[in-house]
């Protein structure tokens, strides 16, 4: 087959075709197809509509029918028989077919043939990539393809901008913050009231309806109807007959109140209030009883009812709910419909490695997949303690959503939520949101099309700090998951440090001719320029101890913390400035940005004092021993500071100043908890133990043990 030419030296020969019946999408799909190929070859490329403009090709002319059209019909591709994103190219002589189901297909064929055949990359909501080439021609196609996960969210924060635009390119069809509007293609959203803890929005325990009906409400276990001031506190009971009737004339109505939605909603959420609290009734507790005693019995069994008489109606509807905190065991002799998911949370598990295969997190994900066809996972990448830390987290992106798959899930939310902050945002969520397509493709390819593209000639640095990073990791293993800080990164010591800095070094001057570029470079660094100020103390003493005099060590954490500044400000410019977040989002990124650099200025202002190992400890192995000492620690309290002091025995305190009333009213002299973040949740993790103050030996430094804990 001759090559197609769509344009040649900046002179278009391709018109593209529309459907006279398209959809607000493939309409979209064509007009972004002819930008593209306009940016891409310098020309214009008209679009006529079919049956009303001439729709052959001339001699010469290359015709790009787009979405429903004859062609795409007598090259078998129709519409009504495909997915909601499953998506065609295909050629025969001068003819080029995108198209695709409804209402996506179409739009995602179009994407996929800009990005995997021109060679358009849309690399986050601030940066894309369009090559220069006056002349394109392609040669035979025939690709098809169809996300695996149906649902592919990004959480909150703007992962993908207020922008949804580039959330349609790279196929994420679910964006919680900024909606995709319908002529992108919508969302795969949910429908009123809302996405998670709706018990509340069906029956709001206002006092009308307790006093009218206190028996749809939990009983506790001293027998009495409870309701709450705080909405999310309450339950259901969920055993009543009546109430379940109520909510589901409730539920039909908010499905049949949004079926004519451009793109209606197909998930709806069912799911208890955010408190561990359950019905104490005995009717209630017969039917967990029955379950094998998991709370998750009572609530399926409910939501079974629900999905049953919704089902014949409309069974495009899917009910989610959530297996969390006390719904989270598996329940016993119950099934989920099939118009049922089970939403997961993945806050446990470690992000330096992937889930591993008996790990708590898979045991719970295979024990749901066992009762359930249709499973989710909200899936955390992002500390929410300490901003970009720097963590070579990529590895694991593979083989946790291969492990999804394999466990029916067939939607995930991907909670990697500061694009500011995150250490290489970017780059990982593109991997990321590439593989929610196909999880099984080549990895590699990837990372080298991203890296070459965003970094250009900083490229091969930008991936030698990547090997490093995996490297030192696997040689220090360390646990980070949402309530970590860099504290617990092992491997962030000085000879990675000074090695990833050179590697930075190497980076910008590779782009240093290109301002663009070089932002990129410096932002990439922004999460090792922030390990190497925050961590200072402990390097400082590492560089000491190591030997070395304290005048040479190798980092100067006031230029590193100009430079962190600076970047700061060159990424608020692209990513918020341009972009007119809306006043909300604005404060919110205020707040984010006044939490990140006040970490700064509080990491420059700690006192560089050797702490020696304590005695006690002096025959530990090095791996048992983890110091913790006072210039450590986060201070709430305003004007606590770190003093030296000769009595403690590291040589270093916290010293607040109290006022008498503080003093009198105070039950703990330093609050200093352990928790179990391995352990199931509720919400409060277990805290091992903490100092009383019958404790206190008197005035003065004393040795306190906090109890005994096995890590892992
Ligand atoms: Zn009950």
């Amino acid at each position: 087959m001759k090559d197609l030419v769509l344009a040649e030296n900046g002179k278009s020969l391709a018109i593209i075709l529309v459907a006279q019946d398209a959809i607000a999408p493939e309409r979209t799909a064509a007009r972004e197809l002819a930008a593209y190929l306009g940016k891409v070859t310098g020309t214009e490329f008209g679009i006529v509509t079919e049956g009303k403009q001439k729709s052959t090709p001339e001699a010469g002319q290359t015709l790009i029918a787009v979405g429903a059209t004859h062609y795409a019909r007598d090259m078998d591709i129709n519409a009504s028989l495909l997915g909601p994103e499953h998506w065609f190219m295909r050629r025969k002589a001068n003819v080029l077919v995108l198209a695709g189901g409804r209402p996506r297909g179409t739009l995602y064929a179009v994407y996929h043939f800009l990005e995997d055949v021109v060679g358009v990359h849309w690399w986050s909501a601030w940066a894309e990539h369009v090559p220069d080439k006056p002349t394109l021609t392609i040669g035979p196609l025939d690709r098809h393809g169809e996300p695996v996960f149906a649902q592919r969210a990004m959480a909150y924060t703007a992962a993908f901008s207020q922008d949804p635009r580039s959330a349609a390119r790279n196929r994420i069809n679910f964006h919680y913050c900024w909606p995709i509007p319908s002529e992108y293609g919508g969302e795969s959203k949910y429908g009123p009231p809302n996405f998670c803890h709706t018990f509340c929005f069906y029956l709001p325990p206002t006092d009308a309806l307790f006093k009218q009906h206190p028996e749809w409400f939990l009983m506790d276990a001293d027998g009495k109807r409870k309701r709450f001031d705080e909405v999310q506190e309450n339950q259901l009971c969920l055993s009543n007959q009546a109430m379940r009737e109520v909510f589901l004339a409730k539920l039909k109505d908010n499905i049949n109140k949004s079926r004519n939605d451009p793109v209606p909603p197909i998930y709806f959420d069912v799911s208890p209030n955010d408190s561990p609290r359950f019905c104490q009734c005995e009717a209630c507790q017969a039917v967990v009883k029955a379950k094998g005693g998991a709370d998750a019995g009572l609530l399926l069994d409910f939501l079974n009812y629900l999905a049953d008489h919704i089902q014949d109606e409309h069974p495009e509807i899917i009910l989610g709910t959530l297996a969390y905190l006390n719904t989270e065991a598996v329940p016993r002799h119950i099934k989920a419909r099939s118009n049922v998911a089970i939403r997961l949370c993945n806050t446990r598990s470690n992000y330096l490695e992937p889930i591993p295969a008996n790990g708590p997190f898979a045991r719970l994900l295979s024990g749901w997949a066992k009762i359930a066809d249709k499973v989710m996972v909200w899936d955390y990448h992002s500390s929410f303690c300490d901003m970009a830390a720097p963590m070579p987290l990529e590895h694991t992106f593979q083989p946790d959503l291969q492990l999804f798959l394999r466990h029916n899930v067939v939607s995930t939310l991907n909670d990697y939520r500061y694009p500011m902050h995150d250490e290489l945002f970017d780059f990982r969520m593109w991997v990321l949101v590439k593989l929610h397509e196909d999880p099984y493709q080549d990895v590699e390819p990837l990372i080298e099309t991203f890296l070459n593209g965003f970094y250009g000639p900083a490229a091969p640095h930008v991936r030698d700090y990547l090997h490093t990073a995996e490297e030192a990791s696997r040689a220090k293993p360390s646990a980070f998951n949402p309530g970590s800080t860099m504290a617990a990164l092992r491997y962030l010591d000085v000879p990675f440090l000074r090695q990833a800095q050179a590697l930075f070094v190497q980076a910008e001057a590779a782009v240093k001719d290109s301002p663009v570029l070089v932002q990129r470079v410096r932002h990439a660094r922004m999460g090792v320029d922030k390990a190497t100020v925050v961590l200072f103390p402990k390097l400082y003493r590492e560089w000491i101890e190591g030997g070395n005099k304290p005048d040479d060590i190798p980092f100067d954490r006031e230029q590193i913390a100009e430079r962190i500044k600076q970047t700061y400000d060159e990424q608020w410019a692209l990513r918020v400035d341009a972009h007119e977040p809306g006043p909300s989002g604005r404060e919110i990124r205020e707040y984010q940005r006044r939490d990140f650099l006040d970490s700064i200025a509080t990491a420059l202002r700690r006192t560089l004092v050797i702490v020696a190992r304590p005695k006690k400890f002096a025959e530990l192995p090095d791996d048992a021993y983890f110091q913790y000492a006072a210039d450590a620690f986060g201070h709430t309290r305003e004007g606590t500071e770190v003093v030296e002091v000769e009595e403690a025995e590291s040589g270093i305190a916290n010293r607040s100043v109290l006022t008498d009333a503080e003093i009198k009213a105070m039950t703990h002299p330093l609050r200093l908890d352990l928790h179990d973040h391995t352990k199931r949740a509720t919400g409060h993790e277990p805290t091992i133990e903490s100092i009383k103050m019958e404790d206190i030996a008197g005035s003065g430094y004393h040795w306190y043990q906090l109890g005994t804990y096995a890590p892992g």
